[in-house]
C-alpha cells in the first residue's frame, strides 16, 4: 500500500515507519519539523535500507497536500501530525485547537477529493478523563479530558465517527494510546525532546544521562501501593505495530472504530525508576515533590478489544522499555 504518514518524523510516527517500511509498504511521509529533527530520515533509511518519500509542510496547507495526493496514490493514511504537550495546551489553548483540528479537518477534505477511505488516527487514553473507573474500555464515555490537548483528541474522535456515518464506506480506526515509551532496538530512533522533558521516561534518560540532576516524582502519597502514580507504560514499537494490524483491520472495515493500545498492567512511578535502575546498573537520583495538577493517581487499559478486533498485543516488558530506551541515550549523548 501507499501510506501517508503524517507527523512520520516524531517519535512514535519514526517507529512506526520503520515497520511499514519492513513490511514493504511505500511510505510518504509529510512533517513541519517542528518538533522533529530531519536526521530521523536518516536514521530510518539506516535502519531498513529504505528512505520514505519526505515532504517538509503544515498538513493543514491543503494545496501542497493536494499535491501530495496528485503524486502518490496515497491508500490510506496514519495521522499522527498535531501539538502535544499538554502544559503548553493550557497555556496556549487557541494554538492547540486551531492546528490540531485544522490539520485534521483538512486531511480528511483532501482524503474525501482524492477517495481515499482509510485513516489510522492517534488518538489518546486521555478521553476517558478523571470519571471512569479504570481498566478503561472502549465502551465507556470516553467524553472529556483535562486539557485542550486532550479535547483536541475528544473532538477529533467526534469528527471522524460523524464523518464515517456520513461516508459509509469510510474506515476510522482511532487508537487510543496509553503511554508510550522505550526507543528502537537499534538506538538510532527514541524519544528526545526539545528542553527539558515532561514526560517521566525521557526525564530518567536525562538524568541517567548525566544531563538532568534529579527526577522529582510528582506526589507519593497517592492512593496506590506504593503511593506514586500508576500508567500502562507500552514499549514504543509494540505500539508501531498496533498501526500495521490497525491499517489491516481497516482494509477489510467501514466506520469509525476506537480502540485502545495497552498492555493491561499498571506500573508505577517508582517501578518503573527500579526497573531502569536494573537493567542501566545506573542510580536515578530522585526526590518526592508535591503533586503535578492534573494527574490521574492510576489508570491502565483493558486491552481486551485490541487483540479480538486486531489480533494485537503488546510483547515487551517495562524491563525491555528501560533496556532500550538507555541504549538510545548511551547511543546519542
Ligand atoms: N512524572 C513524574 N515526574 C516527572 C514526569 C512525570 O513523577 O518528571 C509522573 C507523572 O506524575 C505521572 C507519570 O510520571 O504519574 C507519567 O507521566 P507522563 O507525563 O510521562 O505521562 P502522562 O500519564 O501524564 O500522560
Amino acid at each position: 500500500m501507499n501510506v501517508l504518514v503524517t507527523g512520520g518524523a516524531g517519535y512514535i510516527g519514526s517507529h512506526t515507519v520503520v515497520e511499514l517500511i519492513n513490511a514493504r509498504h511505500q511510505v510518504i511521509v509529510v512533517d513541519d519539523l517542528s518538533n522533529a529533527r530531519i536526521d530521523v530520515l536518516d536514521r530510518i533509511e539506516e535502519i531498513c535500507g529504505r528512505r520514505p518519500e519526505f515532504y517538509q509542510m503544515d498538513c493543514a496547507d491543503k494545496n501542497r497536500l493536494q499535491q501530495v495526493f496528485i503524486h502518490h496514490r496515497i491508500d490510506a493514511v496514519i495521522h499522527f501530525a498535531g501539538f502535544k504537550a499538554v502544559g503548553e495546551s493550557v497555556k496556549k489553548p487557541l494554538a492547540y485547537y486551531r492546528n490540531n483540528l485544522d490539520s485534521t479537518m483538512t486531511l480528511l477534505e483532501v482524503m474525501e477529493e482524492f477517495g481515499c477511505r482509510k485513516l489510522v488516527f492517534s488518538s489518546s487514553a486521555t478521553v476517558y478523563g478523571p470519571d471512569n473507573p479504570h481498566p478503561y474500555k472502549e465502551s465507556m464515555p470516553a467524553v472529556c479530558s483535562a486539557s485542550p490537548y486532550g479535547w483536541t483528541k475528544v473532538m477529533i474522535e467526534r469528527i471522524l465517527k460523524d464523518y464515517a456515518t456520513a461516508h459509509p464506506n469510510f474506515c476510522a480506526v482511532l487508537l487510543r494510546y496509553f503511554n508510550p515509551i522505550g526507543a528502537h532496538v537499534s538506538g538510532l530512533l527514541g524519544d528526545d525532546p526539545n528542553g527539558i522533558p515532561n514526560n517521566l521516561m525521557p526525564y530518567i534518560g536525562r538524568v541517567a544521562g548525566g544531563k538532568l540532576e534529579r527526577l522529582t516524582i510528582f506526589g507519593g502519597d497517592y492512593p496506590t501501593p506504593d503511593g506514586t502514580c500508576q500508567r500502562d507504560y507500552l514499549h514504543v514499537v509494540d505500539l508501531a505495530i498496533g498501526h500495521l494490524k490497525a491499517l489491516e483491520y481497516a482494509e477489510s472495515n467501514h466506520g469509525a472504530e476506537a480502540i485502545n493500545l495497552g498492555t493491561g498492567k499498571g506500573t508505577s512511578v517508582l517501578e518503573l525508576v527500579y526497573a531502569f535502575q536494573k537493567v542501566s546498573g545506573i542510580q536515578v537520583p530522585y526526590v518526592i515533590g508535591p503533586r503535578r495538577e492534573g494527574d490521574l493517581p492510576a489508570f491502565w487499559a483493558d486491552a481486551e478489544k485490541a487483540k479480538r478486533l486486531l489480533g494485537w498485543e503488546a510483547m515487551y516488558t517495562v524491563e525491555d522499555m528501560c533496556r532500550s530506551t538507555w541504549n538510545f541515550v548511551r547511543k546519542n549523548k
